[in-house]
């Protein structure tokens, strides 16, 4: 059996797993990023405790065939090397998959984490029996991966996949990117919220204060609402598919892909947010790649940046 190694890196926390070449998970465990500690202690820290896992979950460390490392923040995948990572901003510059390979003496890959995440759905969970896979994270920020022809497509500046920074209004939002309208302005966290609280100003009756989230409205408090009926709530997520379905139109009219895979916070809301996309892209997009593409829930779930890192290594090695 073959086995790969996942670091889903954050700027709090790193999560470390070993996957079999099934993608079932051996073993993982948690860790906690000392942001006061120099790039190169972090680099140390995480392959000393990778190296702990492996000696503790009896796989033959030969038996290993390589380690993925997803990662926020911009990077170069093809040398491994971080470039900005906004909450460490002293790992930028550092050569993330060189430096914890060489300590592990294991060939290691470096990939943002929304392509680990579709990897992870393209291998192993909802997109494991097609070839043309869009992965779409709803959190804070939307973020996109693109496989193509069973590739990831990362474009000339590694950087493809932007999909929260597609405009679905000319005259819309302003978004720090630069751009207006952007997807990420109505759909991602604030955008919700936003929207939640402009209909409650406006005396829309909604249950939403038994559901608050440590007192705050958050997309996880309103889809907490709505499953138990709260008719704004409901409301407020039907309106963020439809939105969704918009940019998931366009998709399907530009890259006809056989499945779109949501994952995320939010998407745990389900049917509720996915049915009104799907909906609205049936309406918009042209009929034939409207027909052939399916609107699924992220199966991976709380294991998929795990699973996912492991499956950037899998992507370079299980040819
Ligand atoms: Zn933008």
């Amino acid at each position: 059996m073959n086995y790969y190694l996942g670091i889903d890196f954050g700027g709090t926390e790193i999560k470390i797993g070993i996957i079999d070449e099934n993608g079932s998970i051996v073993t993982k465990d948690k860790y906690i990023t000392d942001t006061s500690k120099s790039g190169a202690e972090i680099v140390a820290h995480i392959a000393d405790c990778a190296q702990e896992l492996i000696g503790k979950s009896g796989v033959d460390q030969k038996n290993i065939r390589g380690v993925g490392i997803g990662s926020p923040g911009l990077l170069n995948p093809e040398t491994g090397q971080l470039k900005i990572v906004t909450n460490v901003p002293q790992l930028n510059g550092v050569n993330f998959a060189e430096g914890i390979g060489s300590h592990l003496g294991l060939p290691a890959f470096l990939d943002n984490d929304v392509n680990a995440m579709t990897l992870g759905e393209f291998f192993f969970g909802a997109g494991k029996d097609f070839k043309h896979v869009i992965g779409l994270t709803l959190g804070t920020g939307v973020g996109g991966g693109i496989i193509l022809n069973g590739e990831l497509h990362r474009g000339a500046s590694f950087t493809a996949g932007e999909i929260g920074h597609m405009s679905i209004n000319a005259d819309g939002l302003y978004c720090p990117c630069g751009n207006y309208g952007c997807l990420e302005r109505y759909i991602g966290r604030d955008g919700i919220v936003t929207r939640f609280k402009a209909y409650q100003s406006k005396g829309i009756a909604t249950g939403i204060n038994e559901y608050l989230d440590n007192g705050e409205i958050t997309p996880k408090a309103i889809a907490m609402a709505a499953a138990d009926g709260d008719k704004l709530s409901l409301e407020v997520l039907a309106e963020t598919g439809k939105i969704l379905g918009i940019a998931l139109a366009t998709l399907t009219n530009v890259l006809n892909p056989e499945i779109f895979v949501i994952g995320g916070g939010i998407a745990n809301a389900g049917d509720l947010i996915l049915e009104p996309a799907r909906h609205e892209l049936i309406k918009r997009a042209y009929t034939v790649p409207a027909q052939a593409v399916k609107v699924a829930p992220a199966a991976l779930k709380n294991d998929a940046g795990i699973v996912g890192s492991a499956s950037i290594a899998v992507a370079k090695l299980a040819k």
